[in-house]
């Protein structure tokens, strides 16, 4: 389900109002002043949650049934086209994976997402391991 669109309209007072993240073990301030038109922002105006934690429930749907995502003691990596001509994650260095499921990966374009916060471990579990480095 996907949440409401952004209101660009919104007037700045309304967009400046220091709002306060819904969930309990967050609890964060934030304001919709510098998030328009990404993801991360219908999920802010939908579920009144700051961007940290709209950030961590955008990786939770994109996570559903990819076999690119990667999370390894809590924190989440993501496996990048191969192909890439362009940047790659970790300036190209080579990852071995070993997910739970039996699956070994080995890429040269892996993204790191940052440390996943305690209240999004549950639905973010680590599913692999690294075999180097
Ligand atoms: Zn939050």
């Amino acid at each position: 389900m996907r949440g409401k669109r952004p209101k660009e309209h919104m007037a700045d007072e309304d967009r400046r109002k220091e709002r306060i993240c819904s969930i309990p073990e967050c609890r964060g301030r934030y304001t919709l002043m510098y998030s328009i038109g990404c993801e991360e922002r219908h999920i802010m105006e939908a579920e009144n949650v700051c961007f940290g934690c709209a950030f961590w429930k955008n990786v939770i749907k994109g996570d559903r049934n990819s076999k690119r995502a990667v999370v390894v003691n809590g924190r989440h990596y993501w496996i990048g086209n191969e192909k890439s001509s362009g940047f790659k994650g970790f300036g190209g260095a080579k990852w071995k994976i070993r997910f739970n499921d039996g699956r070994e990966v080995e890429t040269t374009n892996l993204w790191h997402q940052g440390t996943i916060p305690e209240h999004f471990r549950e639905d973010l579990p680590d599913n692999a391991t690294f075999l180097t480095p």
